[in-house]
């Protein structure tokens, strides 16, 4: 009985999902014809929520020591922090000590790299392209977004609840149904960076990039060693590209767009 009645609450469920997640407002360009890049600041509560999360990784993970890979990235950050007007960040940049490779970013301006990208990034372009990236996600407050979609699936948690109800669904159903829906909403948190904020953290990390003096070509071949990478890990899928889905149809995308980003680069 239990199967028949939770069958058609999961068909809602990803209907009401799918409406939530496609309520992303819409935005303009992300870049003005005169390079300018807009800015969308995150909530108090958010930056501060990404402030203390990454006190707590700094705490958790071991910082490397790498001479080598933290002067790398500090030389490439401060190039690229050059570039970049956001009011309120404050900008840092951590090196850990990890193999796989993987970068992320958390509202406020805190970037963290792991020593098991190095292998991929090759060079001062190729970081500045996963850097640039990442401030990107930090600066167009991607975050705040999937925020904003996690409440949403929050909301349809609700609705489910209503729904439940109405079926004349036992408390104890309710509070079972309520559970098993506390876990999608956790996944729901931890969703990949939707396409579009990709695309957009891409293009956004291309000018950033370029502005800062590297050749933004650099991120299409960075991009493509990644790739390569990927295919060559087969199933054990870095952690970067769970969150982080990288495919031709991006990349194509990156090398469409490169003309732009090529006018910044030999603008300064
Ligand atoms: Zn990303």
């Amino acid at each position: 009985m239990k199967k028949i009645f939770l069958a058609p609450i999961a068909a809602s469920l990803t209907a009401s999902t799918m409406l939530f997640s496609s309520c992303a407002p819409v935005s303009g360009p992300v870049v003005g014809n005169d390079g300018t890049v807009s800015v969308v600041r995150p909530s108090n509560t958010l930056m501060q929520q990404g402030l203390k999360e990454f006190a707590t990784i700094k705490s958790k993970k071991r910082i490397s020591s790498n001479s080598t890979y933290n002067a790398q990235l500090q030389r490439v950050a401060s190039k690229l922090k050059k570039v970049i007007q956001m009011p309120g960040a404050r900008w840092e940049f951590v090196v850990f000590e990890d193999s796989t490779p993987n970068a992320f970013a958390l509202p406020g301006g805190k970037v963290g790299v792991h020593t098991g990208l190095f292998k991929i990034t090759q060079n001062d372009a190729g970081l500045a392209a996963v850097v640039g990236h990442e401030i990107a996600h930090v600066t167009r407050n991607h975050a705040g977004g999937r925020q904003k979609q996690a409440l949403g699936i929050g909301a349809a948690g609700l609705i489910l609840d209503q729904i439940a109800k109405s079926r004349g669904a036992s408390s104890a159903d309710r509070v079972k149904l309520g559970a098993l829906y506390g876990g999608a909403a956790t996944v729901g948190v931890a969703l990949p960076h939707s396409r579009r904020a990709e695309l957009e953290a891409d293009k956004i990390g291309a000018i950033f990039m370029a502005k800062a003096g590297y050749n933004p070509n650099e991120a299409v071949s960075m991009w493509q060693r990644f790739a390569a990478y990927k295919n060559k890990s087969g199933s054990r899928q870095p952690e970067f590209l769970s969150t982080h889905p990288l495919d031709s149809t991006r990349i194509n995308a990156l090398k469409a767009f490169m003309p732009t980003a090529m006018k910044e680069y030999n603008r300064r």
